[in-house]
């Protein structure tokens, strides 16, 4: 038994539920008992969001209007796929839309959202586009069924971000998809969604359909999670930087972790946590793209690859500088400059210190204002923008000797402004100025991966 899920951008239109009914024919067909996971399609819970809390401000009609487009893409969907074979199907979903006009326009009278609304609300994205996905498969001629999420996932009553109780839902799993799947059928479930035991709709935060996907694999024991989007894979360096950037057969857990601070796209390799422990490996494929392997994320490291696996970057950061002399010998220094941080809840990235300097990175600029005006009162502050992180991430990194002297010589001509090699043994990084970063980035892939063959 295998899980394969697809993501928001692997069931947004007509051509990607093709593709995904190959995909699940063609498991379907080696005998491979696929679990079907499926997000919300495209940006659909994002517009269910906007609409909340569009109703939430007394706006009924926005809230409105927003649902009919939700609507309309979705029923074009259906039209483009079923042709004039969709009647029925459009029926079934717009049943869905009639239930969210009711709550939005509820929303509006009241002007709040109870956290149960909002969850309810939220979640009927992947109850569409299971449904949906599921009369793909069955219009192909495929044994599909469609599991309501809500059967399967149970949680507790953290709405918005609610935790799986895994014992109970390995129970529902086993039975209300493992058992279809065992018959041969195709059960197709939505990701992202659960229920109270009580029956209440939850969420499980946003981007938590790879995390059901990891639950369900974890509790029917699959011999595989298979995690369907629209990337190539993890790579060792972004392809619009540098294009002869190869895509990694596998990678570790850890450095997936590493490298999920840069990339918004990649997968978090948090959620895949449940499948990664159990020993189930999972393996991220592109639908448009199904006869790659993909990359396999793995626990614990590959053995017998190179030092660095990959080089990630992330622009728009800025740098804080607070330089004191006060600092010297003083203790409690540092905890005064972060509680500042703290208190303004910016995260701070990377940081190098001195005996007399703390040097940190930020990505959220909002508060830096604030920041550098209360720092003021402790030493000099610097505050530069326009800077980026490079990242060097593999497995022992920290270990393998003479590893700083090839980074640096190969950037020996650029200005590095800050080296931080992270705490984790699996990391180096480094400040450039963000129009040094495209250069940086690809000196470092080849003195790393070698040209392009
Ligand atoms: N549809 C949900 C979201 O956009 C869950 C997911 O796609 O993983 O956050
Ligand atoms: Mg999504």
């Amino acid at each position: 038994m295998i899980v394969q899920k697809f993501g928001g951008t692997s069931v947004e239109d007509a051509a990607a539920l093709e593709r995904l009914s190959e995909i699940v024919g063609a498991a379907h067909a080696r005998g491979d008992c696929p679990v079907v996971v499926v997000s919300a399609m495209g940006s659909t819970t994002d517009r269910l969001a906007d609409a909340l809390s569009q109703a939430a401000r007394g706006d009924g009609r926005e809230a409105k209007r927003t649902l009919m487009q939700v609507a309309r893409a979705t029923l074009a969907v259906a039209g483009d796929l079923f042709e004039d074979r969709a009647q029925p199907v459009e029926a079934e979903l717009a049943l869905f839309f009639v239930e969210l006009e009711s709550m939005a326009a509820a929303v509006a009278v009241l002007r709040s959202v109870p956290a149960e609304a909002h969850d309810h609300f939220l979640a009927q994205g992947e109850l569409i586009s299971s449904l949906l996905v599921s009369r793909a498969l069955s219009l192909r001629g495929l044994p599909a069924v469609r599991v309501d999420a809500r059967d399967v996932l149970v949680t507790d009553a953290h709405f918005g971000r609610a935790q799986p109780d895994f014992e109970a839902t390995e129970a529902r799993a086993l039975d209300r998809l493992g058992g279809p799947a065992a018959r041969a059928e195709i059960p197709v479930v939505g990701g992202f969604v659960g229920a109270t035991p009580d029956g209440r709709t939850t969420i499980l935060g946003r981007g938590g359909s790879d995390y059901s996907a990891a639950i369900f694999g974890a509790g029917l024991g699959a011999s595989l999670v298979e995690i369907w989007t629209d990337v190539d894979g993890m790579m060792t360096a972004d392809p619009r930087i540098v294009p002869e950037a190869r895509v990694l057969d596998t990678i570790s857990a850890e450095e997936a972790s590493e490298l999920a601070y840069f990339g918004a796209r990649v997968l978090h390799p948090l959620t895949l946590a449940p499948a990664i422990q159990k020993g189930i490996p999972v393996r991220v494929r592109n639908a448009r793209k199904p006869e790659g392997p993909g990359t396999e994320i793995r626990s614990g490291a590959t053995a017998g690859t190179e030092d660095v696996r990959s080089i990630a970057c992330k622009r728009g950061i800025a740098t804080v500088d607070v330089s004191s002399s006060r600092m010297l010998l003083a203790a409690g220094f540092l905890r005064t400059i972060f509680d500042v941080f703290a208190r303004h809840e910016t995260a701070v990235d990377m940081v190098s210190t001195s005996e007399v300097s703390v040097s940190v990175t930020v990505d959220d600029p909002e508060r830096l204002p604030q920041i550098r005006e209360e720092l003021a009162s402790l030493g000099d502050v610097d505050v530069a923008r326009g800077r980026a992180i490079v990242c060097l991430v593999g497995e022992n990194l920290k270990f393998t000797p003479g590893i700083a002297a090839r980074i640096f010589r190969a950037v020996e001509d650029v200005n590095v402004l800050m080296i931080s090699q992270g705490a984790s043994r699996r990391n180096v990084s480094f400040v450039v100025a963000e129009e040094d970063v495209d250069r940086t980035v690809s000196l470092l892939h080849r003195e790393f991966f070698g040209k392009a063959r």
